[in-house]
Parts: structure tokens; sequence; C-alpha cells
């Protein structure tokens, strides 16, 4: 086995998700909803399947779904994408996947922002990157002019973004993000912007992607996702979109990955991104009701919570709610003591950890929110 995976633990939401199935606990780990899916998009899913949507499609993905995440972009996002500017790839994972396969050369600098999404950093590390990494600290999580200084260097290649942000919740604003596009124009690199969650945003704010900020659109790899845009985490139907060169090189990574995905899917997924105004409102407002709800509950229960801006999730500040432990101590009590299964943010550093902010998922109905509440309850009066 390479060294670099030989040490390395299982992933923090594989690790929950099965303590949580196998102790019947409450799961607000991973970030999956119990709820919200569109059905009429699942019905052109099975519909494809028996009309004989079950061999290869093409490699870069079918000219519907192509064509479908152009004009999606274009409609609720202003950019000038094209059908021959986007493959669709096995979820955002295959498109972060094959983007640093096929953008990092050994020895290239990488800025990455911590706490990061745990597939960024050994993709990065087993394609020969060097991270560097820019440090967010609650409540705030900003990011500062001097870190950006710090972090890019003429050796910069790639910069890595997650916005809206998992795990803290919230959406950078646009005072960071032209920090950030002025640092990649003047480094020369790439932008590689992950925003799976770029519909998941409450409160009326809307998604700003990097590519549309001045000198990135050509050089921006945009990566997203249908598991958050119709609540199918599972379906792993996911895409990159950049001009030439850049999507030719991701192109020929994903050829060697997983050459194609299922075409039932996309056929679903084409259909889909089509929705008018009134699906994305509605889903968006049955998360903003959920995240209340969970808000609301923790707040009655002593806890301190963040603000979530957007995704499915919320982080609580423990230290501030009166709990001494620390995040690791707390999830792993609290799902196997009290029921409940949080995600701890220290996983998501890579050096110099916050130990004191735990995430929870409120994509869940009411009956769930109010039973994982009640056992967090309990996992509270543990550390009293
Ligand atoms: N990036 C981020 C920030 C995510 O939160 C997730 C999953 N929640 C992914 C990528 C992976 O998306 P997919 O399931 O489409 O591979
Ligand atoms: N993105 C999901 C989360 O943040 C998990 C995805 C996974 O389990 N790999 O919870």
């Amino acid at each position: 086995m390479h060294p670099l995976f030989a040490d390395m633990p299982t992933t923090i939401f594989e690790h929950m998700s099965g303590l949580a199935r196998e102790l019947g606990a409450i799961n607000l780990g991973q970030g999956f909803p119990d709820f919200g899916w569109p059905g009429d998009v699942i019905g052109r899913a099975a519909d494809a399947l028996r009309a004989g949507s079950n061999q290869y499609p093409p490699m870069r993905g079918l000219a519907a779904l192509r064509e479908a995440v152009a004009s999606h972009y274009r409609r609720h996002q202003d950019l000038d994408v094209t059908p021959d500017q986007v493959v669709v790839t096995s979820g955002a994972t295959e498109a972060l996947a094959a983007s640093i396969l096929a953008l990092v050369e050994p020895g290239d600098e990488v800025v990455l922002i911590q706490p990061l999404y745990d597939a960024y950093l050994p993709l990065v590390q087993r394609a020969g990157g060097v991270p560097r990494l820019v440090r967010l600290t609650p409540p705030d999580w900003r990011i500062a002019e001097e870190a950006l200084a710090t972090a890019f260097t003429e050796r910069t290649r790639l910069v890595i973004l997650n916005n809206p942000h998992n795990p803290t919740a919230r959406m950078f604003g646009e005072d960071e993000l032209a920090l950030l596009a002025e640092a990649c124009v003047r480094a020369d690199a790439v932008a590689l912007t992950d925003e799976v969650w770029e519909h998941v945003a409450f409160d009326g704010r809307r998604h700003v992607p990097l590519a549309s900020l001045p000198g990135m659109a050509e050089r921006t790899v945009k990566v997203g996702s249908a598991g958050k845009i119709f609540s199918l985490t599972g379906w792993k139907v996911g895409w990159a979109a950049a001009p030439p060169p850049l999507i030719d090189a991701v192109a020929r990574a994903h050829q060697f990955v997983t050459f194609t995905t299922a075409p039932n899917l996309q056929e679903a997924v084409a259909y889909g991104l089509g929705k008018d105004e009134a699906y994305f409102s509605a889903m968006r407002a049955g998360f903003a009701a959920g995240r209340d709800r969970l808000r609301d509950g923790l707040e009655t229960a002593g806890f301190a919570p963040l603000p979530a801006q957007g995704t499915y999730f919320m982080t609580i500040d423990l230290a501030a709610s009166g709990i001494g432990a620390d995040d690791v101590t707390f999830c792993e009590r609290a799902v196997r003591e009290a029921g409940v299964a949080a995600i701890p943010l220290s996983v998501f550093y890579a050096e110099d950890p916050v130990t004191n902010v735990v995430r929870l998922c409120f994509a869940k109905t009411d009956d769930v929110l109010d039973e994982g509440l009640s056992r967090l309850r309990k996992a509270r009066a543990l550390f009293a």
C-alpha cells in the first residue's frame, strides 16, 4: 500500500455512519437528507432504465446532460459555459480527483483552506502536490488577506475553494472571493471550485461562483453535483465545467478513472436541471425549516450554535456551550452513550486543528430532528 494510505483512518463519515448503524443511533453526522427528493426526477431515471438506457454513454457525458449543465449555469449564475466545456463524472468526488490528477504535477503547490473537505488533501498529496494551508477559525471563519499572502507563492499551481463551505456552513463574502481571485490571477494559478452546495443557500443569499470574478473564467474548473441539487446523494452524478485546455485535461484523467457514469441517471439529471425556480426555492425552504428547528432546539438545550448560511449543516461551539471536552471525545461519547452521531471538525484540519466545534446535519424530518435533539441533551449531560 502507498505509505500515504497505510496509516490513514477510514473517513469520519463512514466511521460515524457505521457506528450509527451498529448502535441504532440517530445519524446527524454524514450529510444526507431523509426527505425532499423530486419524484419526477426519480421517475425519469426509472423510465430510462426500462427504455434501454443501460450501455456506455459517451465518455464526456450524455449530450443532453452537458447541454443541461451549461444552460443551468447560464440561467442561474449568468456564466458563459458551453456544452463542450462540461465533463460528467461519478459525483463531485470524481470531478475533484480527475481535476487534481490532471492539473497537479509533483512539486506543485496547492493552496487549501482548512477546515477542508476530507478528499482534498489525500488526493493532492497522492498527486505529488505540496499543500499550502490557509486556516479558518470560528466564529467568523473568514479568509484573511495576510493568510492568502503567505500561502500563495510563485510555485502555486492550484487553489481549491469550497463555497458554500462544508463543514462551516459559511458562504464566503464577495470581498473574500475578490481577494482569492486577485491572488489566483497574480500567481497565474488555476482555481478548482467545489460548488456542490451552490443551491443550498438560505435567507435569500445568492451563490457567487468564483468563475464570475474578473480574470477567473479562463482559469477555473467549477465542480457541481446532482446529489445536493436533488437531495439524491447516492446517485453520484457530478460534473466539472471549465474552458479548454483545462476541461480537456480533466477529461483525459476522467477517461481512466471511471470513463462514464450511469446513463439513466444522467438522463434524469438533465431533465431535473431544467426545473423552474419554484423547485429550488421549495428545496431551500424545506432545509431552512430544518435548520431553524435544530437551531431553536439547540439554543433551548443550552448549546451555542454558529450561523448556518448554506449546506445541510450547523456547527456548535462546545466551549461556548459550557462543554469542556474536545470535539472527538464529545462525538465518540455522544454516539456510544447518548445515541446520536455528529462530526468533529478537528478531522478537517491538516494541522493546528480547532477542537471545540462539532457539525450536525439538519436535513432531516422533524421527528428525527426532535429525537436527535433529545439525545443531544443527554450527550450534554454526560459532560456536566
Ligand atoms: N465536496 C463537498 C464539499 C461535499 O460536501 C461533498 C459531499 N457532500 C462532495 C464534494 C462530494 O459530492 P458527491 O457525492 O457528488 O461526490
Ligand atoms: N459530503 C458528505 C458530508 O460532508 C459526506 C460524503 C461522504 O461520506 N463521502 O457529510
